[in-house]
């Protein structure tokens, strides 16, 4: 059984409720998606595809106890469950996380060490909100948060109506992440969408929200 693979490598956790984690990704090889300012559009159609075993043999020869399967778009793999599953059964391995935008919705996943980073993507990357699918996920899965870049107010106003009309299904915190573009300098972009999120006291007051940039960017790393 085989995945369609972009690259593994030894990191941290750049974004998200677990940043600063030592972690072994798994980058996949597939998205359909088309986000404008994707930053990773080498994994858009990777032709490179890899067996499932030899991706846990690898993921276990890093010593970490972290794995992050991230994309390309995970979801769109339908060995996923099988890498998961397998990945669990390791005594060694004690976390794993899927990074997803979330447009497709599977309950497939399986396993107690899993948790599921929902990351929809906001109109400034010119995609749709895959609403309907992210309700699925926050009913399905425990252990699944948002996490939401956020470039424009608009962007902001999306994850604001949908945090609102679903608040029942919110039991994670929200992270808004400062999204990169080429329009602006990233620290810029942190700085105006953080003051953003924190002038919005309704939002803040209502959920528990995090603001959180992409570190691993900001210190240069994968
Ligand atoms: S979903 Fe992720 S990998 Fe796919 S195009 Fe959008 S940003 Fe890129």
């Amino acid at each position: 059984m085989r995945i369609t693979l972009s690259e593994t490598f030894v990191s941290i956790q750049g974004e998200g409720l677990d940043v600063g984690q030592p972690a072994f990704f798994i980058r996949t090889g597939r998205c359909s998606v088309g986000c404008k300012f994707c930053d990773t559009r080498y994994a858009w159609n990777s032709k490179k595809t890899a067996q499932v075993t030899e991706i846990v043999k690898e993921a276990l020869k890093s010593k970490l106890p972290e794995v992050i399967i991230t994309g390309g778009e995970p979801l769109e793999e339908e060995n996923l469950p099988l890498l998961i599953r397998l990945l669990s059964k390791e005594e060694r391995i004690k976390r794993i996380t899927i990074e997803t935008c979330g447009h497709i919705f599977r309950d497939d996943l399986p396993g107690e060490k899993l948790k599921i980073v929902l990351s929809p993507k906001p109109p400034t990357m010119g995609v749709t909100f895959p609403e309907e699918s992210l309700k699925k996920f926050l009913k399905t899965y425990e252990r699944a948060y948002i996490k939401f870049g956020v470039f424009s107010q608009k962007d902001f106003e999306t994850i604001k109506t949908f945090a609102f009309k679903n608040s029942e299904l919110i039991k994670e915190p929200i992270v808004i992440q400062p999204l990169e573009t080429p329009f602006e300098d990233y620290i810029e972009t942190c700085r105006r969408v953080t003051h953003m999120v924190v002038e919005d006291r309704e939002f803040v007051n209502a959920f528990s929200v995090r603001i959180i940039p992409q570190v691993h960017k900001l210190i240069g790393l994968k």
